[in-house]
């Protein structure tokens, strides 16, 4: 059976069990039990979910009854238990979708319910493998790929590509596995998309102590899975892909690689896949005096940790997500907390979001079939597209570009409301940390109040001055303030426009992709770009998510893609493949459109990683999850050259 679908048996009392009911979500358990019993009658009862709200799960459902749901499925867990806990059957995909409805409290849409199938793989088919199954093996031997990065997605490649029998090496700069979740390894670095959800489809997530895991607990999970899929012996260690040039006579790729000690070399793959993401490069600010300051300075993504900050006067630049979460990590240890906030920021009230997962939750993803799908199914569905319309602009709308649109106006009351109850008591700093932009035309953040409760602490001091400079132990301000530090933290974010950067991608012609970017990243499907066969990207230009989703989801997209494009060139003998450049105009001119519709580029937003030096906005998706899913589901031949 497929890993992700694993559950231990149940060796437990009545008593314990019905304890671990107590904190679960009734419709993640209602969903567990059909599939357990495979009597669609608990769905089909008086008692149904009336409305789905978001991290309640409960479906607005009365105390009574959720208790008489529970009764019932302790009944319904306690027999399957007694009768040794039998394998269950996979629900036909027409009572899924009920069983969906019946969770979401409305119907979903064709195309979501398609997509969740998908997702949950409910029935173990595993229908993201690539598929090459019907190519031959010696073809598949012979098409070597090199994949740069082993994050989340270079990590996924290895996993697609070893199942599918197909050659592959991974050139990582460090030395383990991880990429952003080695990287970040920042006080108080945790994922803000939970982690039930921010998980991979095919792999059990019921390994995360926190329903937002911390970045050690991350890490361990991307080491275990490339362990257990056993991708070390595929990945040279501390080596960076300094160039990588397609041959035109040879119909590969010539990599060139440098070791340690600068040492280069070069390796040939017929496909190359970039799994270096959008988020790698930590950009430092560009700031008179920094390189003259006499203590620490390092980036959030380069976290020195033989730095002690106890008793320590800190700088930190940044108030974006990195920033938010070192400061109430490292507030109760400084003497002093300087924070230096170029923009507010709005943020998202999430009580869950440093909250451990509860005991019985933890019980039901281990034991019982089921559970754990669709609790992922709750959390993609509140997740799902309808935030984009919140940053959909509305010119006539009266109060635009302050906010939005009508919706856009609405959930500023509830974000305001949220940053008033927590520092309403104090004028000038709720007016510092009060945004004047639409929310969700900068990245939100998730918030339990942490942030606003650090701000407000005596030895922490908002900034909002522009910084004029920094001095030997010093930062200053415009306004000539002088503030006396001993570290500066920079949580300044990372060069994301700059992609690939500053690996040099040499395509068909001698053109060299970021020459052809010139800062203006644009890809076909966000994958792959004319001119440059058989080279993909995970997470390349215009995939970024700004309004749901998680960012493993769209990476399975992209793989799927990338698969039906090594299965095309398998099964036509093909010796290269790339879309045509009208095909990609044409997705570009529609991406741009779209983006032109949301506030992200929007002239109003001075600041943020999304936007270009030209001010346009590259590396965002604008489309629906649903719609990248779709688009990315198999090679459209008519949009491709083969050779
Ligand atoms: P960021 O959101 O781009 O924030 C950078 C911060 O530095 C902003 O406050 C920015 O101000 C400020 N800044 C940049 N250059 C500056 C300068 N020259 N002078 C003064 N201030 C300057 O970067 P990030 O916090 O690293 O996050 C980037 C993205 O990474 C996030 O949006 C998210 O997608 C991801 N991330 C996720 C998590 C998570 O999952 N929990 C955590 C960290 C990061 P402006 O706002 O004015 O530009």
């Amino acid at each position: 059976m497929s890993r992700h679908l694993r559950t231990e048996p149940i060796g437990d009392d009545d008593a314990t069990i019905a304890r671990a009911l107590g904190s679960l979500s009734v419709s993640a358990l209602t969903a567990a039990v059909v599939q357990i019993t495979g009597d669609m009658s608990h769905v089909r009862g008086p008692i149904r979910p009336r409305e789905f709200v978001q991290n309640e799960f409960q479906g607005r459902l009365s105390e009574d009854e959720q208790a008489a749901l529970r009764a019932r499925a302790l009944t319904a867990i306690a027999a399957w238990r007694d009768a040794g806990c039998p394998p269950t059957r996979p629900l036909d995909p027409p009572l899924i979708r009920e069983i969906m409805d019946w969770i979401a409290c409305e119907p979903v849409p064709d195309d979501y319910a398609a997509m969740y199938q998908e997702e949950m793989d409910l029935a173990g088919r595993n229908p993201r493998a690539l598929p090459v199954a019907g190519t031959p093996a010696h073809d598949r031997a012979e098409l070597p790929v090199l994949i740069i990065g082993c994050g989340e997605g270079g990590l996924l490649a290895g996993i697609r590509l070893k199942e599918a029998g197909i050659p592959f090496e991974i050139i990582e700069r460090n030395g383990d596995v991880g990429g952003t979740w080695l990287d970040n390894s920042y006080p108080g670095a945790r994922v803000d998309v939970a982690s039930h959800y921010y998980s991979y489809s095919f792999e059990p997530a019921d390994v995360f102590s926190e329903y937002y895991a911390r970045q050690p607990e991350l890490h361990r999970y991307f080491r275990e899975i490339f362990d257990r899929h056993g991708i070390a012996e595929h990945v040279r260690w501390h080596r960076e892909v300094e160039r990588a040039e397609w041959d035109e006579v040879a119909w590969h790729w010539l990599v060139t690689i440098r070791g340690p000690e600068g040492l280069r070399e070069t390796r040939t793959a017929r496909v190359v896949i970039s799994a270096v993401g959008l988020l790698s490069r930590p950009s430092i600010p560009d700031l008179p005096g920094l390189d003259g300051f006499d203590g620490p300075v390092f980036h959030t993504a380069e976290w020195d940790h033989s730095v002690d900050l106890r008793g320590k006067r800190v700088a930190l630049i940044g108030a974006g997500a990195s920033g938010f979460q070192v400061g109430p990590a490292i507030v109760d240890d400084v003497e002093h907390l300087v924070v230096f906030q170029r923009t507010a920021q709005w943020m998202a009230p999430n009580p869950r979001y440093h909250e451990r997962v509860r005991p019985g939750e933890h019980w039901a993803l281990r034991h019982l079939p089921g559970y754990a799908r669709w609790y992922r199914f709750m959390l993609m569905w509140q997740s799902s597209d309808r935030l984009l319309e919140l940053v959909r602009i509305d010119e006539r709308w009266p109060d635009f570009p302050h906010t939005a649109n009508a919706a856009s106006a609405a959930r500023r009351e509830v974000f305001l409301d949220w940053i008033m109850r927590h520092v309403g008591d104090d004028a000038r700093l709720a007016a510092l940390v009060t945004p004047d932009y639409p929310p969700m035309a900068k990245r939100m953040l998730q918030d339990n109040g942490s942030w606003l409760r650090c701000l407000k602490r005596p030895h922490v001091e908002l900034v909002t001055d522009p910084i004029a400079g920094v001095g030997p132990s010093s930062v200053t301000t415009a306004d000539g303030q002088r503030f006396d530090v001993d570290v500066i933290v920079l949580a300044t974010g990372f060069r994301a426009s700059e992609l690939l950067w500053p690996m040099e991608i040499v395509g068909r012609g001698g053109t060299a992709l970021a020459k052809a970017w010139d800062g203006r990243p644009t890809a076909y499907r966000g994958i792959s770009v004319p001119d440059f066969p058989n080279f993909f990207m995970l997470g390349g230009p215009g995939t970024g998510l700004a309004h749901a989703g998680s960012v493993i989801l769209t990476t399975e997209c992209q793989l799927r893609y990338i698969g039906d494009a090594i299965r095309t060139l398998l099964a036509g003998g093909h010796r290269a493949i790339e879309p045509t450049r009208a095909a990609h105009d044409r997705y570009q001119q529609a991406l741009q459109r779209e983006i032109s519709t949301l506030m992200w580029g929007h002239p109003s937003i001075e600041h943020s990683w999304y936007k270009a030096r030209d001010g346009r906005v590259y590396v965002l998706c604008p489309w629906r999850l649903v719609d990248y899913w779709a688009m990315t589901a198999t090679v459209d031949p008519d949009d491709h050259q083969v050779s």
